[in-house]
């Protein structure tokens, strides 16, 4: 079975090849929040925690890495209302699979991947410190 969550290894091999740009900002300063659910003004907390989560449904699409998730970088408050959404998300899954007595929608459509709780989108959270040792 594939491993689903980063290594160290590959956690380093994505900051030095797939964020390239980025890395600069973390020399001497910590990135701020990019939540995207912001419509007016970007999130102006700095961002605490590297999350990992499955891009579920569409996770052979753009912007995701060879897990078929999206890595952001979130203050506290916006991981928490990222956490709540996937859990709603899963809790709509789990109601539809009960309606129509299938288990199909605990899975993503893409990938096949089970769904049964929201461990199994938020795939990894991380302390932006842990990750980015210089950038804080
Ligand atoms: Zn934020
Ligand atoms: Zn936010
Ligand atoms: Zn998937």
């Amino acid at each position: 079975m594939m491993a689903e969550r980063l290594s160290e290894a590959q956690i380093q091999a994505l900051i030095a090849s797939e964020l390239p740009d980025l890395n600069e900002q973390f020399q001497g300063h910590r990135t701020g929040c990019q939540c995207a659910a912001h419509d007016d003004e970007p999130c102006p907390n700095a961002a605490v925690y590297v999350i990992e989560a499955h891009a579920t449904d569409e996770c052979k699409g753009d912007g995701v890495n060879e897990f078929g998730n999206w890595v952001s970088f979130l203050c506290h408050e916006c991981a928490t209302e990222l956490v709540i959404k996937i859990c709603l998300d899963v809790a709509t899954r789990g109601l539809h699979a009960i309606l129509s007595g299938r288990d199909e929608s605990l899975r993503c459509e893409t990938c096949v991947a089970p769904i049964r709780s929201h461990r199994e989108i938020l795939r990894s959270v991380r302390r932006y410190e842990e990750v980015f040792p210089d950038g804080a």
